[in-house]
């Protein structure tokens, strides 16, 4: 099997402000296995809340050449030599996944979801996220997020309520929040509710992502639904949530690919929490990825390509918010005609 690895600049079509962090570039890594002719594609999109960067993903990477001697459709001894080989990066891991994934599928000529047992039909309605800004930028994002239905908002940078209170005065769609660990209990014990009256959906990890106590204080009087993000990378975090959140999301930079975030989704729903499907700053590659597993979703906050201004692939569409799967073999996923523009040369590995 050939396989490269080809560092990628992404532009955002905004800066992407969260209550740690404002990006307007992006680093991450496209993968691409061929076998028999075939070219399975995947994504690494480094995050350095966990650590990661785009040199470490490539680095990271380097050893896995050794398995891909491998049978693709081993898929689950691939999946523990890919543990055991790549073990320090979540965002390399799930790259691999990724075009593994895409490759078997074509091989076995069905599109991924069907690979997986799912109805294109059951897709689920995606967010589409504003990041925090000044207010009168606010109030232009939501202008222009007019054709989604969902809104997903950022907060956590002081004045949260004059945010939602803003997008509410633009806009009738159903908000969902996410504080990215930025509030503590008393905060969000006071917001949630004024929250709760501006039509508020759900809140996402309101509190740090160790505070399992606060999470399950909290909870008790929520009058909303709260879900966690930063507290649940793996299958293996779930317990530990149980009683303390209502939902979790799965992000396929979290888990390491598609195999764990499946995992993921089982142990939730056995600990009667409801399902997200999020992501990252994500091309068309990886956002197209977690699509196919989305009929298995409550939500989905699969917007991350939407963000970009110069995404390499089309893949994975929206439809009045809702997610349309591309129905040719593996992910589905095609080149953009100016995909060269946000690419550096590959290096095979
Ligand atoms: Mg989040």
């Amino acid at each position: 099997m050939r396989f490269i690895a080809e560092p990628i600049g992404l532009d955002l079509i905004h800066s992407f402000q969260i209550a740690r962090s404002s990006d307007t570039k992006k680093q991450n890594v496209l993968v691409s296995l061929t076998d028999s002719g075939m070219v399975g594609v995947g994504e690494a999109a480094p995050s350095a809340y966990y650590g990661e960067s785009q040199s470490g993903v490539v680095d990271a990477l380097r050893p896995a050449y050794e398995i891909l001697s491998e049978d693709p459709l081993n898929m689950e001894r691939l999946d523990r030599k890919i543990c055991a080989t790549v073990p320090n990066s979540a965002a390399a891991r799930a790259a691999l996944d990724i075009a593994l994934h895409d490759l078997v599928a074509q091989k076995l000529r069905i599109p991924l979801y069907r690979y997986f047992g799912l109805h294109s039909d059951d897709t689920p309605l995606t967010s589409f996220t504003i990041g925090i800004d000044s207010l009168d930028i606010i109030r232009r994002k939501t202008r222009e997020a007019s054709q989604y239905p969902i809104l997903k908002v950022k907060l956590g940078a002081g004045n949260d309520l004059d945010i939602v209170k803003t997008i509410r005065l633009e806009s009738d769609a159903v908000i969902r929040i996410d504080a990215n660990a930025g509030w503590t209990v008393p905060q969000a014990t006071a917001l949630i509710p004024k929250l709760a009256d501006l039509g508020v959906e759900l809140i996402e990890q309101p509190l740090p992502a160790e505070d399992y106590d606060g999470l399950r204080r909290l909870r008790i009087n929520s009058p909303l639904p709260i879900f966690a993000d930063e507290s649940v990378k793996t299958a293996a975090d779930v317990p530990r949530l149980a009683g303390c959140v209502d939902g979790v999301n799965i992000k396929l930079m979290k888990t390491g690919g598609l195999r764990e975030a499946l995992r993921l989704i089982h142990c939730a729903r056995a600990h009667d929490m409801q399902v997200m499907l999020g992501c990252m700053i994500e091309t068309s590659v990886a956002v197209t990825a977690a699509a196919h597993l989305s009929p298995l979703a409550d939500y989905a906050d699969l917007d991350g390509n939407l963000l970009i201004a110069n995404d390499p692939y089309i893949g994975v569409g929206v439809e009045d918010g809702k997610l349309v799967l591309p129905d040719s073999p593996g992910l589905g996923i095609r080149e953009a005609d100016d995909r060269a523009q946000c690419t550096r040369p590959g290096e095979e590995l």
